[in-house]
C-alpha cells in the first residue's frame, strides 16, 4: 500500500456484516476510519513484520488492512461463526491463503501472545463491560494495543490501562458513522465520537 487513501479504497471493497446482531455489537468500522489508525500505527513500526490479533474481528476490516500493510501473521478472533464466514469470504476474495488463523471463541478464551492487538470492541453499550474484557485480554497477550472506544469513555479507559501498567502513547479522534443497520435506528446515519487509543 502506497498511502492511506489507497488503502482506505481497498478496505472499502471488503464485504461487511449481513445481518448485525444487536447483543454481540456488531457495528464495522469505517474503512477510511480502519485506513486512518493502521496508517498511524504502520508509522510507529507497530505492523511491519508483526504478529497481531484482532480481537472481534467481525468481518476482518483491521486485520485484514493489518495484512495489507506487511504483518507477519494475524489472529482473528470472534465468536460469531457467520460473521467469520463473511471474513473468510474477503479472505479468499484477497486470494490471502496463509499468513492467519481464524479462532472462533469468545476473547477471554484466546490466550496466543501476540506483538500488538488491534480492535473495535463491543462498546459495553449493550452488555455492561464488553470493552473491558476485551482490554483485559489484550493487555494480557500483547506489548503494544491499539483500541477503539467511545471518547466519553476516556477516563475508564485511562484507569484500566493505568492499573495494567500500561500508558496511552496517542489518542487518535475519529467520527464513527453508524450506518442504519439496526432496526431500531431512526435516522440513516448516525455518528458516534470514538479515540482510538494507543498503550504500551
Ligand atoms: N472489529 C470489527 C467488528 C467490530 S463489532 C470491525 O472493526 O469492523 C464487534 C465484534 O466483536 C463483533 O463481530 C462481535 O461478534 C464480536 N464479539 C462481541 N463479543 C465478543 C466476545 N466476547 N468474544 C469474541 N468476539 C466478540
Amino acid at each position: 500500500m502506497n498511502s492511506k487513501s489507497q488503502l482506505a479504497i481497498a478496505l472499502s471493497k471488503l464485504k461487511a456484516f449481513v445481518k448485525p446482531n444487536v447483543k454481540l455489537e456488531q457495528y464495522p468500522t469505517d474503512s477510511e476510519i480502519a485506513a486512518g489508525a493502521l496508517w498511524n500505527l504502520a508509522l510507529l513500526g507497530d505492523i511491519e513484520g508483526k504478529a497481531i490479533a484482532d480481537l472481534g474481528c467481525g468481518t476482518g476490516i483491521l486485520g485484514i488492512g493489518a495484512l495489507m500493510m506487511g504483518a507477519k501473521k494475524v489472529w482473528f478472533v470472534d465468536v460469531d461463526a457467520k460473521v467469520l464466514e463473511v471474513l473468510k469470504e474477503n479472505l479468499d476474495d484477497l486470494g490471502i491463503e496463509e499468513d492467519y488463523e481464524i479462532f472462533k471463541g469468545k476473547v477471554s478464551d484466546f490466550n496466543e501472545k501476540v506483538d500488538v492487538v488491534v480492535q473495535n470492541p463491543p462498546f459495553g453499550t449493550k452488555q455492561e463491560h464488553a470493552d473491558k474484557v476485551f482490554l483485559e485480554k489484550a493487555f494480557s497477550i500483547a506489548d503494544v494495543v491499539c483500541s477503539f472506544h467511545k471518547t466519553v469513555t476516556r477516563v475508564f479507559v485511562e484507569a484500566i490501562s493505568a492499573d495494567h501498567g500500561k500508558e496511552i502513547t496517542h489518542r487518535w479522534d475519529f467520527s464513527f458513522p453508524l450506518k442504519q443497520t439496526q432496526k431500531f435506528h431512526k435516522s440513516k446515519i448516525r455518528r458516534v465520537e470514538v479515540t482510538c487509543f494507543r498503550m504500551v
